[in-house]
């Protein structure tokens, strides 16, 4: 493309799995010196494109190139050695070794110990990361585990990194940081594949795009000749894909009669500006916008994990800015937090305990035993949670079956408002529509819910209303009958003009 060297060629790739053919003919070359963003939607392939560049995946036909040279025999090991690297998308950590030992594991043996302890912590202070390399891989937050594998990439002396949406769980700054390192690869010659749903990004980083399409390339060419909008239009999904089997009557609360649950009014804080927003009874309010935005910082703002510098939250007419969780409890305000296996449920004890924990934590009564199985039972049997035995471990559950764990104990502390982030992240699809008709039940019992979601389809089928945040600014606002994946898509890419 621009005289560089080509490093990687991938010709006409296909891969199935089974009957469902995800890769339907995909070519794609990368020279030093570029980095290549690839766009799609979700399940448009790019995990599977990236798989089979590493070896992971071998393809069904198709011809892989590897510094002009055809590769018969693929795998890991040749991608390895041939200096090709993938950040994957979900991080893969050894959980009982230390992070340390994460690092270690697959390198090859040029680098000692010592200087491997060098290189990272090298690395985490450019990114300004506080990570102990001696923790235990099992203790990290899902953002911490990904940073490990963001560093254990760059450790590497690649001449093709993949990056599988790296920043989804790193904030802004972080991200620039990161886009620091990246310059200098590519000015040392590496060529790296960008996989991101940020679309600033993609114009901030690339030299060239590649928007995938239910498993084809339908565009690609240099970055100065795409727009926002041809990429938005890249992610936008395929109409006969909709999660379509749900049905889900919209509300709209009369908000001249009514008076709001929930009323924020210019919250400011870290990550976020002047939001102003409120909630109805009964009503699903969204907030969409991208992983990032800074939805997830109001939240703890509001929750009062932690302070905003300035003004005011109402719930139910009576102020509640800066107080306590535990205050904010008392109020009537729950908060199911986005991260559930860490922050959300104590893994390691069981579903009663779960259920009841946040009863407990409350103080608001003591619980016996018997109290305790009788709360469990009423939300076991209400939300259809299956499990064999109330005494088993939660993590015994399907994810679905942890959240629904997870909504119960919420609700037996009888909120006014219930704040959800990322409910359905990392869930099946089945267990998808059952969180999503537990929100419709919540929400006909008088239930006011926020919902925080980066899943446009997602938002389209459940909310009432929506807010978008784009860079800690809440910018718009769309009643039921504008909800549609575009203008959500728009609103939270900050390009969306109204009607
Ligand atoms: P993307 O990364 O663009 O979201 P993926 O490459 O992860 O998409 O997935 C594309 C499609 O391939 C999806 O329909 C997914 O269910 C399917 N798929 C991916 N990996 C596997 C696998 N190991 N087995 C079966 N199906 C898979
Ligand atoms: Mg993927």
């Amino acid at each position: 493309m621009d005289g560089h060297r080509q490093l990687v060629n991938l010709e006409n790739i296909m891969k199935s799995f089974n009957q469902n053919a995800v890769l339907k003919g995909v070519s794609l070359e990368i020279n030093e010196s570029e980095v290549i963003s690839i766009i799609g939607g979700n399940g448009a392939g790019k995990s599977t494109l990236m798989k089979i560049l590493t070896g992971v995946y071998k393809p069904d036909s198709g011809t892989i190139r590897i510094g002009g040279e055809i590769v018969e025999s693929y795998n890991p090991h040749v991608a390895h050695v041939k200096g090709i690297y993938l950040v994957p998308q979900e991080p893969v950590l050894f959980p009982n070794m230390t992070i340390e030992q994460n690092l270690g594991i697959g390198h090859p043996g040029k680098l000692k110990k010592s200087e491997l302890r060098a290189k990272a912590k090298q690395l985490m202070e450019q990114l300004e990361w506080n990570l102990d390399l001696n923790r235990m891989a099992s203790s990290l937050s899902i953002a911490e585990q990904q940073q490990v594998e963001i560093i254990k990439g760059l450790l590497r002396d690649v001449k093709v990194l993949i990056l599988d949406e790296p920043t989804s769980s790193l904030t802004f700054a972080e991200t620039e940081k990161l886009f620091r390192i990246i310059e200098k690869l590519k000015a040392n010659g590496v060529g790296i594949f960008y996989i991101t749903h940020r679309l600033d990004e993609v114009f901030q980083i690339s030299t060239h795009a590649v928007i995938l399409r239910d498993g084809k390339v339908t565009l690609k060419g240099d970055i100065r000749e795409f727009t926002k909008d041809m990429l938005i239009q890249g992610l936008l999904p395929i109409d006969s894909e909709k999660k379509g089997k749900f049905s889900f009557v919209k509300r709209r609360v009369n908000r001249v009669k009514e008076e709001p649950v929930l009323q924020v009014r210019g919250l400011s804080g870290d990550g976020f500006r002047d939001i102003s927003f409120d909630v109805y009874r009964g009503e699903v309010v969204g907030l969409a916008g991208l992983v990032g935005a800074g939805r997830t910082e109001i939240a703890e703002a509001i929750y009062g994990i932690t302070k905003p510098y300035s003004g005011q939250v109402l719930l139910n007419g009576k102020d509640i800015t800066r107080l306590s969780v535990r205050e904010t409890i008392d109020q009537g305000l729950a908060y199911i937090p986005e991260d559930r296996f860490l922050n959300g449920i104590f893994s390691i004890t069981s579903i009663t305990n779960n259920v009841t924990a946040q009863i407990i934590r409350n103080d608001r009564f003591f619980l016996n035993r018997k109290l305790e199985r009788t709360v469990t039972d009423e939300y076991v049997s209400k939300l259809r949670i299956k499990i064999v035995d109330q005494e088993d471990e939660i993590r015994s559950l399907s994810g679905g079956n942890q959240q629904k764990v997870v909504i119960s104990r919420i609700l037996a502390t009888k909120p006014q408002l219930i704040i959800m982030d990322e409910p359905t992240r990392g869930i099946d699809a089945a267990a998808r529509s059952d969180i999503y008709n537990i929100i419709g039940q919540l929400r006909d019992e008088g239930y006011s819910i926020l919902l925080i979601s980066s899943d446009l389809e997602e938002i389209e089928l459940i909310c009432d209303r929506i807010y978008a945040i784009y860079r800690g600014r809440c910018n718009v606002c769309l009643e039921a009958d504008e909800i549609d994946v575009t203008n959500v898509m728009k609103a939270a890419f900050g390009t969306y003009e109204g009607v």
